[in-house]
């Protein structure tokens, strides 16, 4: 299993960029320990269960979204402070090119942009879902 400095992961915003109307706000974010198996919000690969992910949760235009990334991501995330972010765009790549991706157009496909709102992450896939508390 992947290991990965969580502090430094943690310092990563994976939203580079797309996070910025009023009233978006960021109502969790840590990492936790995975209790059921699931789709990591990046990479689009297997996330299993007692694996190490980040868990965000958001508010982006009055929705509320989840995420998960499996642990290959944070350490993805982790490195980009050393690494340029070479290894976060080939997680990114990975998840475009994954069968469980949805399907976009060849541009977006080749698009070299930041993550930024993760297809995918439903709210309800989550294990950690956060109410209003
Ligand atoms: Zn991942």
């Amino acid at each position: 299993m992947t290991t990965f400095d969580e502090a430094e992961c943690l310092k990563t915003n994976p939203f580079e960029g797309d996070f910025g109307s009023p009233g978006d706000k960021v109502l969790k974010d840590k990492i936790g320990t995975a209790r059921k198996g699931g789709t990591c919000g990046m990479c689009r690969q297997e996330i299993v269960p007692g694996e190490r992910v980040r868990l965000l949760a958001a508010v982006f235009d009055g929705t509320l979204m989840s995420y998960r990334w499996c642990s290959e991501c944070c350490a993805a995330m982790a490195a980009s402070w050393t690494d340029n972010g070479d290894a976060w765009t080939a997680r990114a790549r990975l998840g475009r090119e994954s069968s469980n991706a949805k399907v976009r157009g060849p541009e977006a496909a080749l698009s070299p942009e930041a993550p930024s709102r993760l297809p995918g992450s439903t709210p309800g896939d989550n294990e950690e879902r956060t109410g209003n508390a």
